[in-house]
């Protein structure tokens, strides 16, 4: 038998899909109804409304049964032609993922990036987009795609100025933006940023497990999607945005995921957007304070786009990031992000991001510092108490009870 739980909660601390409160776990619980039935729209109608204030937009979004890569290739299937330039940038492992997605798409893709080494530990640097739209005088380039929050780095970019640098080459590609797990975390505005796609899944700012994902889309989107002829028929918005008119969808959704998806607007839109985010970058400011206390470095090195979300903490030189994060996992009940890609073995990722408190991540951070020891991490301080500290003195912008 297996046995996930022996004593306790575990502590999922990887950066997505995040823990899921009781609340929506119980609301998942309702049994299945008749996804063609009356009751049904209700739903229906509520949950296609309640995204739109998430996503900071008065557009359609659409709710995919699927994980955030199916939410990615309807992006670009619903948009883009054949053989279609796509502009993206690499920030990362979900950055590079994207890019494979297009190819594979049969779009042909062009990656921008950081200049000079350690291209993952930076954002976006939109001056280097708005240059290369500008040499694109045929406007052979029909979008430019990036990743507002970088799960494999604890990295954002800043998406206004991206919408900016378009603007300013005068250039009509589409923006197409993936925040999986940005949104519902860190602040995002679909509308006021000028996005024309915007993408995300359910399991992380969102507290619901794995299963559904989304499109935002502009009208900008939508008429692009009329002339685009990618191949798309799950995927095609047409009949979804149709039928979601009466809070149905063409084929069967996820209707426990929509109870689900239902009771974390509440939650969300209860305690209000903009303490939700506070709340986020709080908990980042506290975590990085353990890590600096700890002598280690963060992934991310330019402070102004620190994620909120999710803090990559980098190993010594000799250090195996994956050996310390199996130590804290046996030892400890905590499970950690591990490194993607080309930075496997060098750093781990903490999430600070769905279910979780202050007393949670003090716990998780004490789980951290007992394994790096236990691993022989030579540590400069406590992080713990640098943490404690940091909580301590910084009250939430909203109390956790009134
Ligand atoms: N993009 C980002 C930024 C992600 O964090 C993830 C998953 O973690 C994905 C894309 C891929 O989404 P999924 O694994 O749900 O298909």
């Amino acid at each position: 038998t297996l046995d996930f739980h022996p004593t306790g909660r575990h502590f999922l601390q990887i950066p997505g899909p995040s823990p899921v409160p009781d609340r929506i776990l119980r609301a998942m619980s309702l049994p299945t109804i008749d996804h063609r039935g009356p009751e049904f729209a209700a739903l229906g109608l509520k949950v296609l409304a309640d995204i739109r204030k998430i996503f900071q937009t008065r557009q359609p979004v659409l709710i995919y049964p699927a994980s955030g890569t199916g939410a990615w290739e309807a992006a670009l299937a619903n948009t883009m032609s054949p053989g279609d330039h796509v502009l993206m940038y690499e920030t990362g492992h979900f950055a590079s993922l994207w890019q494979k997605l297009a190819a594979r798409l049969g779009l042909k893709t062009e990656v921008l990036s950081h200049p000079g080494a350690d291209i993952w530990r930076h954002g976006v640097q939109a001056s280097l987009i708005e240059e290369r739209l500008k040499a694109d005088a045929q406007h052979s380039i029909k979008a430019v795609c990036v990743v507002h929050n970088e799960t494999s780095t604890g990295v954002t970019s800043n998406i206004a100025a991206v919408r900016k640098a378009i603007d300013a080459a005068k250039h009509p590609a589409l923006l197409l933006v993936d925040t999986i797990s940005g949104l519902a975390s860190a602040d995002y505005r679909h509308d006021e940023w000028g996005v024309d796609v915007s993408i995300s899944g359910s399991q992380k700012g969102l507290m619901l497990p794995p299963g559904i994902s989304f499109n935002a889309v502009s009208a900008k989107a939508l008429e692009a999607s009329r002339k685009a002829t990618l191949p798309k028929a799950f995927w095609a918005w047409d009949e979804i945005i149709e039928m979601n008119k009466t809070g149905y969808w063409p084929s069967t959704p996820n209707t426990n995921l929509l109870y689900a998806l239902s009771e974390a607007c509440d939650m969300l839109l209860e305690h209000g957007l903009e303490a939700v985010f506070a709340r986020h970058q709080r908990w980042g400011h506290g975590v990085r304070a353990a890590v600096k206390a700890w002598g280690l470095q963060i992934q991310c090195a330019d402070p102004a786009v620190y994620s909120p979300v999710l803090t990559g903490v980098m190993m010594p030189e000799g250090v195996d990031a994956d050996a310390v994060r199996k130590v804290i996992y046996e030892r400890f009940d905590c499970s950690l992000g591990t490194g993607l890609g080309k930075v496997k073995g060098r750093m781990f990722r903490i999430g600070h991001l769905g279910d979780c408190n202050d007393l949670t991540l003090m716990a998780a951070l004490a789980g951290c510092e007992m394994g790096l020891k236990l691993a022989g991490v030579k540590l400069a301080g406590s992080g713990v108490q640098a943490a404690m500290d940091h909580f301590s003195s910084h009250a939430a912008a909203v109390p956790q009870r009134k």
